[in-house]
């Protein structure tokens, strides 16, 4: 079978090269998903069987927040391209990754499962691009209804991992706080955002890597299967983690701003039915690996 992975040249992209390499990978060089035009020429060219569709516009709380316009404008028309771009030229098999930023900022009760997708809006700091991501699985689903297309969605939680974007204006949690651990000096004092009480689920980019190609062949619902580890650890734990791990004398302080929802965690029942055997990877080696990426890519620059 022919897969074609759009998003090839990202985090996640890169990383699944490592598991499949013989699959096509495409990045923004090859083409710009946003001009339909382009993305249809490219779909007829390449001529695939089965796309998993991993490009998008993805960023921090921080870009999120300040760029809401770009985020949903990309991100819906990359996803509407490339799925209409799919249907009209018979690609039998499309899978593609949502996040559990798409699902509600509350729930009643935690975990939230798939059937919450909708129930209220997702949280205001990434709302533009939870909601293209709701609208790449309603297309999904027209899809399916209207053609009986064997397309079908994720949604991983937080990622991390070698390959990640350690850039602070751009990164999420746990590469953020593993730079900012990293360049701090000896005895110094890092200040964290929040209280550091609220709990996350964090998703070993590997574990991620090796579950696609298992949804591939197995996941062939409506549901937007949840991909999450069974565990998840309040943000004070993990920064003790990665202070413990780099064995540095800097203390931690948290300043009480701006603390996130004390739960987000997502059901991973639905994924753990389709993949009984899949065991995910502890923090402690998930961090071990990134930092030890991370401590390589530096010195690779210098
Ligand atoms: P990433 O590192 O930012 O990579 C994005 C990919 O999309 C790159 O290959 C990029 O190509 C491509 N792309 C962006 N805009 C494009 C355009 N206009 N035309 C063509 N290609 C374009 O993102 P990621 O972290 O790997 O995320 C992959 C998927 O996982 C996304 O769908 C994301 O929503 C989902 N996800 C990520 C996380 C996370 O924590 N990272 C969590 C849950 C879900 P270039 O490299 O050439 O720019």
């Amino acid at each position: 079978m022919k897969v074609l992975v759009t998003g090839g040249s990202g985090f996640v992209g890169k990383r699944l090269q490592r598991v499949r390499p013989d699959w096509i990978y495409q990045s923004s060089r090859d083409v710009d998903l946003t001009h339909y035009g382009n993305c249809l020429a490219y779909i007829r060219k390449v001529r695939p069987d089965a796309v998993v569709h991993l490009a998008a516009k993805v960023g921090g709380i921080k870009d999120n927040a300040e760029n809401p316009a770009w985020f949903y404008q990309d991100n819906t028309r990359i996803n509407t391209n490339v799925i209409q771009a799919c249907t009209l030229t018979g690609v039998k098999r499309v899978l593609s990754s949502l996040s559990t930023c798409a699902f509600p900022n509350i729930v009643k009760e935690y975990p939230f499962d798939e059937s919450n997708i909708f129930d209220g809006p997702p949280a205001e700091t990434n709302i533009a691009y939870g909601y293209s991501k709701r609208a790449l699985y309603v297309h999904t689903l027209a899809c399916r209804t209207q053609y009986d297309l064997d397309y079908s969605c994720f949604s991983p939680s937080n990622l991390y991992g070698p390959e990640d974007h350690f850039d602070l204006n751009k990164s999420h949690f746990l590469p953020a706080a593993i730079r900012k651990l990293h360049e701090a000096e000896e005895g110094e004092e890092v200040e964290f955002w929040g209280t550091g009480e609220p709990l996350r689920q964090q998703l070993y980019v590997d574990d991620l890597c090796r579950a696609i190609p298992e949804l591939l062949e197995k996941h062939h619902s409506d549901d937007a299967v949840i991909i999450a580890p069974d565990f998840q650890h309040s943000i004070r734990q993990m920064v003790a983690l990665c202070r413990d791990m780099m064995n540095k004398d800097v203390s931690v302080s948290y300043n009480g701003k701006l603390d996130g929802q004390y739960r987000k965690d997502g059901s991973n029942a639905k994924f753990k039915e389709l993949c009984p055997q899949f065991e995910f990877t502890s923090i402690e080696e998930g961090l071990q690996r990134t930092y030890e990426w991370y401590r390589e890519s530096i010195n690779n620059r210098h």
